[in-house]
């Protein structure tokens, strides 16, 4: 009730909103040097939001610089836990104030349903900084076992500078995810946004000023990853590349960091997220729900979709007619209608990606049960609706690449052995489900699934206290959690000779 509330009149508030489009870099809004810019367009309608500075490499050479400054200088690594600790949870306050603010912005960028922004987005990004807010002054080192004459201990110290290159589907979520662990560990961040959704990463850089947080410890540079984000991966100045987005380029950032200063780097990449519904299943309803939303929320633009259905033979017609029931109620809408749940995809090129899979897995001979199609062509937008494919082979183009998009493929399977087998045949290792009521089956399932994320009888049913990252080519390191704290840190070992 609470959120019909806010939600109403919305639509004509986005009207009114400041569009954010410069650069932050050492506490001030500035424009690329260049003077370049780039149209920003919203795939709700097509049409052009605004233009935003197309940083390059000497915007990112100045925001690498001025993060360096402010980490050697101390001005925010230097200061007591309890400051830090109160300049996040400012920051937390204010992200709250400027919810709707921020809600509307991430609709506005990336298609999302604004019930999504306002009621998921924006507080989960919120919980993920006062989370970090809290933990920050709870990192212990380590006393050795060492001979009666020394003291030997070991600390965690911040890496130094990072850089943040964040994708566009979660674009304040995922950025926070990097921003908040690295500045609670003491380090300076230059943060990349998307070049699809760059606003609210800008509006943080506003905001973390307003917070206490020093100039220049978090710098945003908006622009294209062949100029801002490869200049950063290539920068020898940067302590570690913190990564969120494709596998493809993924490989990039390894071989970028190879070939200048070795720096870290972590990767959070893509996935083919199987979800098992055994005939033990302990609620069809429940795992029909998850089956629906695990791939279709966020209009499947998702890394941890569930974008594999595996279901056992006996009771598939069944589980199938509760998904496709829920698919009835729900259609491409418009994302700043309050009672949209399934919007836009981020771009027109995104979804001619979704069309052309669609098209491929119709050719491979899929059966076609729900969607696949473009709708609402009228509003200038990029809508697809939800679409399953079902009676599809494991090595089909379909069950084997990930669409990032609104489709689902379903297969079957006769029984435990052959859906482990089935699960774990993909190069990915990101997210993957089972529904039993067989404990010891969830048990054995659970250990023998080869991904980062394992939900018995219930799709993504963990958050910011668990860790969150991928096996295989699903990447490597981890965030959420106090794992990521310990990422963006180094362990130094000191050893003192008492005389
Ligand atoms: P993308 O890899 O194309 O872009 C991600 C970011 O990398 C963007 O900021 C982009 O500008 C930048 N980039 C692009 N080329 C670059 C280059 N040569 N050098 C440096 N930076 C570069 O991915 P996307 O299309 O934005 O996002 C979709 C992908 O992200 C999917 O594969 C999805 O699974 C993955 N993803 C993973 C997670 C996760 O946590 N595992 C979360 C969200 C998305």
């Amino acid at each position: 009730m609470l959120l019909e509330l806010k939600l109403r009149g919305i639509e004509d508030r986005a009207g009114a909103l400041a569009l954010p489009s410069q650069a932050v870099i050492g506490g001030r809004q500035v424009p690329a040097r260049s003077g370049a810019t780039f149209d920003n367009v919203s795939p709700r309608d097509g049409k052009l939001l605004n233009r935003v500075a197309s940083c390059d490499h000497a915007d990112v050479d100045l925001a690498v610089a001025t993060a360096r400054e402010a980490f050697e200088d101390g001005r925010w690594r230097g200061q007591p836990p309890g400051a830090q600790k109160q300049v996040l949870h400012r920051l937390a306050d204010l992200l709250e104030q400027h919810i709707e603010e921020l809600a509307l912005l991430e609709s506005l960028d990336t298609g999302k349903p604004i019930r999504e922004a306002l009621a998921v987005d924006v507080p989960l990004a919120i919980k993920t900084v006062r989370w970090y807010a809290e933990a920050l002054d709870k990192v212990y080192g380590e006393v050795g076992a060492s001979p009666a004459n020394r003291l030997s201990y070991a600390i965690y110290e911040p890496l130094g500078v990072i850089g943040a290159i964040v994708p566009w589907n979660f674009p304040l979520h995922m950025a926070l995810w990097k921003v908040a662990p690295a500045l609670a560990m003491g380090n300076s961040v230059v943060l990349k946004p998307a070049e699809q959704s760059p606003m609210t990463a800008l509006r943080l850089g506003e905001l973390v000023l307003e917070a206490g947080l020093p100039p220049g410890v978090l710098n945003v540079v908006p622009g294209f990853g062949e100029t801002a984000g490869d200049a950063l991966a290539r920068h020898h100045d940067v302590d570690m590349i913190a990564f969120t987005g494709s596998g493809s380029v993924g490989r990039k950032l390894m071989i970028a960091a190879g070939q200048s200063n070795l720096k870290r780097v972590s990767l959070e990449l893509g996935g083919k997220s199987p979800q098992i519904v055994f005939a033990g299943c302990p609620d069809l309803d429940a795992a029909a729900e998850a089956a629906f939303w695990g791939v279709f929320y966020n209009q499947g633009e998702v890394c941890t979709a569930a974008s594999r259905l595996l279901v056992q033979n006996s009771v598939k017609d069944e589980l199938l007619d509760r998904v496709l029931k829920i698919a009835a109620e729900v259609h491409a809408g418009d994302p700043l209608d309050p009672s949209t749940r399934f919007g836009a995809l981020v771009s027109e090129a995104q979804m001619n990606t979704v069309l052309r899979y669609i098209e491929t897995a119709r050719a491979e001979g899929a059966a076609l049960k729900l969607g696949g199609a473009r709708v609402r062509k009228e509003s200038g937008g990029y809508y697809v609706d939800p679409t399953i494919f079902d009676a599809l082979d494991n090595r089909s183009t379909l069950a084997r690449e990930e669409v990032f998009g609104p489709v689902l493929a379903v297969l079957s399977f006769t029984d435990a052995e052959e859906a482990l087998r089935l699960a774990n045949d993909t190069d990915y290792g990101l997210a993957a489900g089972l529904w039993t009521s067989d404990i010891n089956l969830a048990h054995k399932a659970a250990r023998r699934l080869r991904a980062g994320l394992v939900w018995v009888n219930g799709w993504d049913a963990c958050d910011i206290t668990m860790p969150f990252g991928g096996f295989k080519q699903s990447g490597f390191g981890r965030d959420r959690s106090l794992h990521a704290l310990h990422k963006y840190a180094d362990l130094k070992s000191i050893s003192i000779t008492l005389r």
